[in-house]
Formats: structure tokens, C-alpha cells, sequence
């Protein structure tokens, strides 16, 4: 029988050693990573021969002396990451390349075993038992990772699952209705259109079942780890407490909040997390700058300090709940995506956490231009339902809280649709960066 992970076994872990304790610990598991990729992988056997790299001289004071490895990297020489025989590998993932092919992802037994334990202590890390009721609804096909690692991390707790991934807004109604989970996990936004279609059916959001949503694949907070509106509008639609998340297919480790909601604690046995400049040098703790994940233990494809894109900041000061390690800020931005509008500099994701807000909004995605070196133009597309939402009152939204004011066209929902959905992507993507190319869009 699996062993399972409870409040107990996740309390013994390093980060609720002494800090000095848990620092030691994290090294050995660096090390001992850091041989493994100089034995096993390809890719750093030779980056580690060129830089003259011995694993066994680096500490986690020294790791910012290795060269960085990015998504463009992985996606051109995937097979050269690969550290086991191909009769090794159990599960094969897609993860959406910055090349325009989806990049190939492979998981050993050993790394599905590792990624339940990183979810499990993620979910117990909120205050989750054997008691809960999780509806998953994030789908566990489609060569995504996201959905079987909450699975393997239900199961792992003892909790039961409820998979029903990208059903329906009335399946997930009536399974809410009948099995009465105690816990969502799910992609904000979706999570915001299903609690108001509760609402619009009736189903007080006081006398449900749920008291928890596990928010993924979008930040719910904001750099003062606030809640953005787009999380309040979910507490408020489902009267829960929200547990923000980060994870990649790529890292395969992910970060969760924990009752004291301050920022997504890295599990120290699990990974090493830096914030890094242009360079790739470590920044201190507050500093803000792009997210660097060396996930610790992987057998099928390991990474050492590998560039996420994503732009956060770490905390490093002791915790509410007890644990020592280290927590990462919500995702203020892709790193690509950072706009320069006549003299404001704003991510893309800005723009989209004041969009979800507004009711009317059924759906938009972003269009990024650059006529000139100095700003960027920015046009937002949306369709709008039958509310009073109109190009120039969503541009006041926008002006009002943001200081920049895109140009707002309304296009039919289908239009929209067939932009978001059509093509080969298999994530809706909601910006489409045009900058430095020719061509116009219309
Ligand atoms: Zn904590």
C-alpha cells in the first residue's frame, strides 16, 4: 500500500528543521542531483566539461556559477536531456515551447512517485486531510501533467477525487450538487465563470460544500500578495479560502501557499529556487526578477537551473505556519511579455487580471505591436455579453486602474473564439506579440 502523506510525516520534513538544518539538507540533495546530471545527462556532461564544472565543489552559495538552461534550449535538444533509456520513461507530456512545437517532457516512475509527494505536501501544506472531497477540474489527458499530479497528490493524502476535468459548467454543477466536494482545484478564471453559474442556478455559495479552491495556472495575488479582483471575485463567488499555486510541466515541482497565504513555499528536499537578473545572476531575497527552478531528484529529464520566463520575488523571513523555506510571490508577468506603453512599463498579465473583472467581458486576448522603438501599442479584442460593457467604458476600466489605455475593439464571441481556440495550440493563449515583425493584424 502507498504510504500515505499526513499533517505527521509532512511536519518531520527539512523545513521545519532549524534553518541552518534544513540548508544542509538541501545541499546534500543538491549534490547528490548535481552528480546525477554529470553522470546520466548528456546535455550537462558536456556543459559541465566546457565550464569545467565539478558537482561536487558546488554549494548552493555557488550553484549561480552554472550557466542557466532555458525553455528554447530544452525544446531544440530535448533528446539530449534525457538521462535514462527510453524503457525507463512511464509518461510522456507536451509543454508549450517558445520554438512554436510544443516541447516533449518524459517522466520516470520515479518522477511521477516524486511529483505525489511534492503535491501531497502541497495539499496537506493547506490544511487538507483524508477527509477531503477534491473536484479536480483540470483535465488529466491531453498530455497535460497538472491534472494527474493532483490526482497522484489526492491519493497520496488519502483524500477521494473527483475527476472531472474539462466537463461541463452544469456536470461540475451537479457533481457539487451529489457529492458535495470540500475542495476545487482549478484555473481562476474558469473557477470565476462556474461560480457564477452556481449563483445564476441557485446554489448558495454559503451553504456549499467548499471551503477551499486550489488556484493553478494563474496568479490570484498581487506583489503585495493581496488579492487580486479576480481573486476576490472567487472568494467571494464561492465563499472558500483560496490556495494560490505554481508549477511547470518542465520542473516538475510546484509551489504551494499555506495557511498563512504569504507566497507558494518551495519544498527544500524537492528544489532549489533563485530570482535572477538578465544575466542570470542570483538576486537577493525581495529583489524581483525572473523565477530559476533546479528541481531536485529527477531521473527522466533533470534540470539544472532552468528559466522559467515567469517574474517573481522570494521571501525568505520566517513563516506563520513554522516552516523555514523559502516562499515565491505570485507570477507578476512573463518575462516576454513586459509591455512599454508611452513611458509605463506593464506586463500583459496586468491588463488580463482587469479584464476578468469586468462581468461583461465574455472573452478578449491581447495584441502587441511596436511602431516605434519607444513604445509598444497594445490593442485588447474582446467580446462582450449583454451588459453595458462598450470599447470606450472598458477602456476607462483600463486607464483607471492600470494608467495605460489600450484600444479596446469588440469582435462576435465565435470570432473570438475561433482566435483563442483555433490553430494548433492546446492552450488557449491570450497574446499575440507582434512586435518587431511586419505584418499587420486585422
Ligand atoms: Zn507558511
Amino acid at each position: 500500500m502507498v504510504q500515505r502523506m499526513t499533517t505527521g510525516a509532512y511536519r518531520q520534513r527539512p523545513e521545519f528543521y532549524s534553518f541552518q538544518e534544513m540548508r544542509e539538507e538541501q545541499e546534500l540533495c543538491l549534490r547528490s542531483h548535481l552528480n546525477y546530471v554529470a553522470a546520466y545527462s548528456p546535455y550537462y556532461q558536456a556543459l559541465f566539461r566546457t565550464e569545467g564544472i565539478d558537482p561536487n565543489r558546488i554549494t548552493l552559495d555557488s550553484l549561480s556559477g552554472i550557466p542557466c538552461t532555458d525553455k528554447v534550449t530544452l525544446g531544440l535538444q530535448s533528446d539530449s536531456f534525457l538521462a535514462v533509456p527510453r524503457s525507463h520513461i512511464v509518461d510522456i507530456v507536451l509543454s508549450s515551447g517558445t520554438t512554436g512545437r510544443a516541447t516533449t517532457i518524459m517522466y520516470t516512475e520515479n518522477d511521477l512517485l516524486r511529483l505525489a509527494r511534492n503535491e501531497a505536501i502541497a495539499l496537506v501544506r493547506c490544511g487538507m486531510t483524508a477527509d477531503d472531497v477534491v473536484l479536480l477540474t483540470c483535465t488529466l489527458d491531453r498530455c497535460f501533467i497538472a491534472g494527474l499530479a493532483y490526482f497522484s497528490g489526492v491519493r497520496k493524502i488519502g483524500a477521494a477525487a473527483i475527476r472531472n476535468g474539462l466537463g461541463s459548467l452544469s456536470s461540475h454543477l451537479e457533481l457539487i450538487r451529489r457529492l458535495r466536494p470540500t475542495v476545487v482545484v482549478g484555473v481562476p478564471s474558469f473557477l470565476v465563470k462556474l461560480g457564477r453559474f452556481l449563483l445564476h442556478e441557485g446554489i448558495d455559495p454559503v451553504m456549499n460544500s467548499v471551503t477551499r479552491i486550489i488556484a493553478i495556472g494563474e496568479p490570484i495575488r498581487d506583489c503585495s500578495l493581496g488579492l487580486l479582483p479576480l481573486g476576490e471575485e472567487l472568494e467571494r463567488l464561492w465563499s472558500a479560502r483560496l490556495f494560490s499555486t505554481y508549477a511547470s510541466s518542465e520542473t516538475t515541482t510546484s509551489f504551494c501557499e499555506c495557511i498563512a497565504q504569504q507566497g507558494g513555499h518551495l519544498p527544500p528536499e524537492l528544489a532549489v529556487v533563485e530570482i535572477v537578473d538578465d544575466r542570470g545572476e542570483s538576486l537577493p531575497s525581495g529583489a524581483t526578477g525572473e523565477v530559476v527552478v533546479t528541481p531536485l531528484g529527477i531521473q527522466g529529464m533533470p534540470l539544472v537551473r532552468f528559466r522559467t520566463g515567469d517574474i517573481s520575488f522570494l521571501d525568505d523571513t520566517p513563516c506563520a505556519c513554522g516552516s523555514n523555506s523559502p516562499r515565491l510571490g505570485p507570477i507578476l508577468g512573463r518575462k516576454k511579455q513586459l509591455l512599454k506603453v508611452k513611458g509605463t512599463t506593464l506586463y500583459a498579465n496586468a491588463i488580463n487580471a482587469v479584464m476578468d473583472t469586468i462581468p461583461d467581458v465574455i472573452d478578449y486576448y491581447l495584441v502587441a505591436e511596436s511602431p516605434d522603438e519607444l513604445s509598444d501599442r497594445v490593442t485588447v479584442y474582446a467580446a462582450v455579453g449583454g451588459g453595458a460593457s462598450c470599447a470606450e467604458s472598458i477602456m476607462e476600466t483600463l486607464q483607471a486602474r492600470l494608467r495605460v489605455r489600450p484600444l479596446v475593439v469588440i469582435v462576435a464571441a465565435a470570432e473570438l473564439r475561433n482566435k483563442l481556440f483555433g490553430g494548433d495550440s492546446r492552450k488557449v493563449n491570450r497574446f499575440l506579440d507582434l512586435r518587431g515583425k511586419s505584418i499587420s493584424h486585422g
